[in-house]
């Protein structure tokens, strides 16, 4: 469907949970609670989901906190999957513990995996992560690449953390057939809101000027993609920040404790659990209102302030 601004919304995030076991020192505060509170069941994912494919969903990604902390995952995936609508599924995850379930979860349906990895090197992962290994994470991207899904690789740049590491990643992406995306650090807690933290994608591009742009592989994708030439893979730049892409933002996302959430940037959320016990021409109403109202912009640079830390709302 459409909405106010005549942007067509069809992909939907969907954070499964607020629990991770990992605690990225971007994402949240190290002393953050997390709670496996009201998390949606399959059930109520399956009536809503039918809910949203009504209304024009057709591209949807699995979020979190960690959507392997699911042990439901593979049921939610198989029941996503046979959505007549649904053309493309696809998730987010540390991979921590992603080799010994992606045969699975392809068997279910699943088509994409974005892996997120910050250093090539286990210290500085473990250190960034809070905790994570990184060997854990190849081996759930080198298992993926087996089970045949399309594999990126995403990549928050950390001024004084992880940017001695560019060169890198572009290294991998030309090496191996996986796009590597530099993701734009957000303020979701302390470290992200410090602006002097953040890199900027042109000091990626200044680095590397072999990397020259190249067409998108979706019209409305944040990332604005670069390669270069005989590489096997893209170097994507999603800076949402210095290069805002509202304009044609086709996202929503639902959390895992209910709430339709029009922004990243914008806190106002819809609360559906309320709706629950309501009729689906009540909810889908609701929804529909919601989606119609999405903002017009993420407020980053203008007094964004975060209530709830990313593995709250789902990256
Ligand atoms: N646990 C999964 C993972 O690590 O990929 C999924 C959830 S995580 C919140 C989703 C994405 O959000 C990750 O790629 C992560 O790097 C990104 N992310 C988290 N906090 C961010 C921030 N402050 N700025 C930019 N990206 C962030």
């Amino acid at each position: 469907m459409r909405d106010h601004l005549g942007r067509d919304i069809r992909y939907l995030r969907i954070s499964l949970t607020e629990r991770c076991d990992l605690k990225c020192i971007y994402c949240r505060e190290e002393t953050a609670y997390c709670q496996a509170k009201r998390e949606l069941s399959v059930t109520e994912l399956a009536r809503l989901m039918g809910l949203f494919a009504g209304l024009g969903i057709t591209k949807v990604r699995l979020t979190g906190g960690e959507p392997l902390v699911r042990r439901d995952l593979e049921e939610i995936v198989h029941m996503i999957a046979r959505i007549p609508q649904v053309r493309d599924l696809s998730m987010t995850t540390n991979a921590q513990s992603l080799a010994d379930r992606v045969g699975a979860l392809r068997r279910a349906g699943l088509q994409r995996v974005n892996i997120s990895l910050d250093s090539l090197q286990a210290e500085r992962y473990h250190r960034m992560t809070r905790g994570g290994t990184l060997q854990k994470a190849l081996d759930g991207l080198h298992a993926a690449l087996r089970e045949g899904l399309t594999v990126k690789v995403n990549v928050v740049l950390v001024r004084g953390e992880n940017d001695a590491e560019i060169d890198d990643f572009v290294a991998l992406a030309r090496n191996y057939p996986i796009d590597v995306r530099f993701i734009e650090l957000m303020p979701f807690c302390a470290l992200s809101a410090a602006a002097e933290k953040r890199v900027p994608g042109e000091e990626i591009l200044a680095r590397h000027p072999a990397l020259r742009p190249v067409a998108a592989r979706h019209p409305s994708q944040p990332a604005a993609d670069y390669q270069e030439p005989g590489a096997l893979g893209r170097v994507g730049l999603i800076d949402p920040i210095s290069h805002r892409f509202c304009c044609c933002c086709d996202r929503v996302r639902l959390t895992s404790d209910g709430k339709l959430r029009m922004c990243l940037g914008q806190e106002k959320e819809t609360d559906l659990r309320a709706w629950m016990d309501k009729s689906d021409t009540a909810l889908r109403y609701i929804m529909q209102k919601a989606i119609y109202n999405k903002p017009d912009a993420h407020g980053f640079d203008s007094g964004f302030h975060a209530v709830r830390a990313m593995n709250q709302i789902g990256g």
